[in-house]
């Protein structure tokens, strides 16, 4: 591990990654974006990986890293993904909501490939390197639904609670190899999805934006505020730390408290 730096936004405090690859995906946008970001301010060399040609160009030339366009759901192009990765972020995700009786079989399927197979793609691809280096850091967001269910969310809840079986075997594999995975589990993040669903809620039930977030999103959540995708992102940065290398196989809960209660 290289000497502890900081970076002028303060968000590497305490972590220094000069020296290591990373690549994230979905790191065109909202919670990807900020960890891209954090990771590059603590010293790391970041892949950029999304589907967005223009998101992945912008965030890679801001954070001097490498874009990568590439839709996760096609296993031949995951394949083509650099493998000499020291930190791999499995970020990228989507949502849709329906009843089971509803809920069209071909969506479900994209979300397991995006939000379980890539991950597990990604995880055979990079984990020779991070072996052969006696170091590895696999942080994998998922989500307070990867420990929780909502009603109508069946693609969703059923990718994240496999994301967390998935995360805790590379921990214990990875155990021998000085290489910790860990899942960190939002509540509602602050990102273009969620700004979204806010706006459509308003409108369909009628109430101001407020109200939604108040009412609607946070009912669960002890601590009535979404989260800002910088506040995952430095948990993301600090499991690369010096501090947290006897955490491996958890699962952090960012959900202000939804899962205590
Ligand atoms: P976002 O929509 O802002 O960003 C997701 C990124 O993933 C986008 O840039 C998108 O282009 C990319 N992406 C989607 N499908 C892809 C594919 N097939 N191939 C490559 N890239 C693809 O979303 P976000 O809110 O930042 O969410 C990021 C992660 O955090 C997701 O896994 C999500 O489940 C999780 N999460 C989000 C929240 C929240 O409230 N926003 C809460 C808990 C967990």
């Amino acid at each position: 591990m290289t000497s502890a730096t900081t970076s002028a936004s303060g968000r590497s405090a305490g972590v220094g990654l000069a020296g290591r690859s990373a690549l994230v995906t979905g790191a065109g946008s909202g919670i990807g974006r900020s960890c891209a970001t954090a990771l590059a301010a603590a010293g790391a060399l970041v892949h950029v990986v999304d589907i967005d040609a223009r998101a992945a160009a912008s965030v890679a030339e801001e954070i001097g890293g490498r874009p990568h366009v590439v839709d996760l759901a096609r296993r031949e192009l995951v394949e083509e993904l650099p493998a000499d990765i020291d930190i791999l972020v499995n970020n990228a995700g989507l949502q849709h909501v329906a009843p089971l009786t509803e809920f069209p079989p071909e969506r479900f399927e994209h979300l397991q490939k995006v939000m379980v197979h890539a991950p597990f793609l990604l995880l055979r691809r990079t984990l020779p390197h991070m072996r052969a280096r006696g170091w590895g850091r696999i942080v994998n967001i998922s989500s307070v639904h990867g420990l929780r269910a909502s009603a109508f969310k069946a693609g969703y809840v059923t990718a994240k609670h496999a994301l967390e079986g998935l995360s805790k075997v590379a921990a214990l594999e990875g155990a021998p190899h000085g290489i910790t995975s860990n899942c960190v589990n939002p509540g509602y993040v602050r990102t273009p999805l969620v700004e979204q669903q806010i706006a459509a809620q308003a409108a369909a039930h009628g109430i101001a934006p407020e109200q939604v977030v108040g009412e609607v999103l946070l009912s669960r959540s002890a601590i009535k505020r979404l989260i800002e995708p910088e506040e995952v992102a430095a948990v993301a940065v600090w499991l690369c730390g010096p501090h947290a290398g006897y955490l491996t196989g958890a699962s952090i809960p960012l959900d202000g408290g939804w899962t205590a209660a």
